[in-house]
């Protein structure tokens, strides 16, 4: 891991939000699932890719990304650090791999997968309201 010591401040800061819970994304798209009167588990260690909302007797699991850690394609927040940037570009495609798994893993249990980017989140929160209506069908 010798590689990723040195990172400007940009990659400092983002790291240090890493794995940090109830983030404002997170918040926003519970927000938006409780608005749809639908109840979910925000603790899901147990499902594949630890789903940030899940529910479990519905079998729906939401995903909320950061566009820069998942490497969201086409998005611009979704940028590699130039220091060490061939690492770079290997961590985050292991985690667009590992990413696709979980989306697998789940479907294989007859889950329906939503995932919604911090950007879908942005502004109105529009396009994330479009992607989650998909729950409110089951
Ligand atoms: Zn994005």
């Amino acid at each position: 891991m010798n590689g990723y010591r040195r990172v400007d401040a940009a990659t400092s800061a983002r790291m240090k939000r890493v794995g940090q819970r109830d983030t404002a994304p997170e918040l926003r798209a519970r927000a938006l699932v409780r608005g749809m009167g639908l109840r979910y588990r925000t603790t899901n260690r147990d499902l594949p890719g630890v789903p940030d909302l899940a529910n479990r007797r519905a079998r729906w699991a939401v995903f909320v990304h950061g566009c820069y850690w998942h490497s969201h394609a086409g998005c611009a927040k979704a940028t590699v650090p130039t220091r060490n940037r061939a690492l770079w570009v290997e961590k985050f495609a292991r985690t667009v791999v590992r990413d696709r798994a979980a989306l697998r893993a789940l479907k294989k249990l007859g889950y329906l997968t939503v995932v919604v980017w911090e950007c879908d989140l942005a502004r109105s929160g529009a396009r994330a309201a479009r992607k989650l209506a998909r729950l409110g069908t089951l």
